[in-house]
């Protein structure tokens, strides 16, 4: 995904680099007296647990944020996970593993993208729960992370990638008026460093071109997007690429539930999955933290995550997927 601001702070990042390979020595206020070399940096102090004011799943419609955050540990122990490597399809089997244990069904679609490194095999996971007319209410976030040096995507691609099976765990057992679908795309990142279409969201544009072929895409009443969710300080704000009156939805129902202290009203602009849908007139809405100062650093770590902050998205998805299931 991309912003104005992400690209900003890339590049304020490439100037911090360049410092750094310059030879002046980073602000790093763990590192040793100036007197002498620096050896080793002081071990860093991570937090692997989750917190412990994390709300229990009764009070957020059964959401386990805690059980969230252990599928985001799971997903980082695997490490980096780029679209066609190795540990990417650990996490494809990790996936399926979780979705077959809470008796989910689930299509696999396997296809190559043609990317600026050629071809990549890729695979996109949708999980589909029936309902009793026609409709489609369908959630969705990526799973692949930023092929960079040391990247393991805790908060981008780990964290929603939690949510949503977290959310497929409660759902798969429960049948609605309409289907709920949970899409788990490959490919969003940009294969190159810089965000520049069409060298990203590969996974999402597939799924809407095979949805649009099969005669599912008009079915589709709302298209909800998770990416970036599990910060401590999580403010989601208002895409305004995504569809006004979902968006009010949405944030009105987090209003309702307390939360309005991370759903904000500031607006931001994203670009992200959600556009491969609404380029094809599909209502979308993105929740999304992209101005967090780790983001596509190989500081996305664990300790960046909060369980809290789980819940809280998981419980807003699991209440606006209830009122659309009202309309
Ligand atoms: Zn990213």
């Amino acid at each position: 995904m991309n912003t104005m601001h992400a690209r900003r702070y890339a590049a304020i990042f490439g100037l911090c680099l360049a410092i750094v390979l310059a030879g002046c020595k980073s602000g790093d206020a763990t590192q040793g007296p100036a007197a002498g070399p620096v050896v080793s940096a002081a071990p860093k102090v991570l937090v692997q647990m989750p917190d412990e004011d994390t709300p229990a799943p009764e009070k957020t419609g059964g959401f386990d944020g805690k059980r969230a955050f252990a599928d985001v540990a799971k997903q980082v122990d695997f490490g980096p996970r780029p679209s066609g490597s190795q540990t990417i399809a650990q996490v494809q089997d990790y996936i399926l593993s979780q979705l077959s244990s809470a008796s989910c069904t689930a299509d696999v679609d396997a296809f190559n993208a043609e990317t600026p490194a050629g071809q990549v095999a890729m695979k996109n996971i949708l999980v589909k729960i029936p309902g009793e007319r026609p409709g489609i209410i369908l959630l969705a976030t990526h799973y692949d992370t930023k092929k960079l040096d040391n990247f393991v995507g805790a908060d981008d691609g780990g964290s929603s990638t939690a949510v949503m099976l977290e959310l497929a765990r409660l759902l798969c057992a429960q049948h609605g008026r309409y289907a709920v679908w949970i899409a788990f795309f490959d490919g969003e990142e940009a294969v190159n460093r810089e965000w520049k279409d069409p060298d990203n969201r590969y996974g999402s544009r597939q799924m809407a071109a095979t949805l649009a072929i099969s005669g599912d895409l008009p079915k589709i009443r709302a298209f909800l997007l998770a990416d970036i969710v599990g910060s401590r300080e999580l403010r989601i704000k208002r895409d305004s690429n995504s569809d006004k009156a979902l968006t009010d939805l949405m944030w009105a129902t987090a209003k309702n539930l307390g939360y309005s202290g991370v759903f904000v009203n500031d607006p931001t602009a994203i670009e992200d999955d959600h556009q491969s849908f609404s380029a094809r007139g599909v209502r979308t809405v993105d929740v999304i933290d992209l101005e967090i100062p780790y983001w596509h650093t190989p500081q996305d770590t664990l300790d960046k995550i909060s369980s809290k902050s789980l819940a809280v998205v998981g419980h807003v998805f699991v209440e606006t997927v209830k009122q659309l299931q009202t309309k």
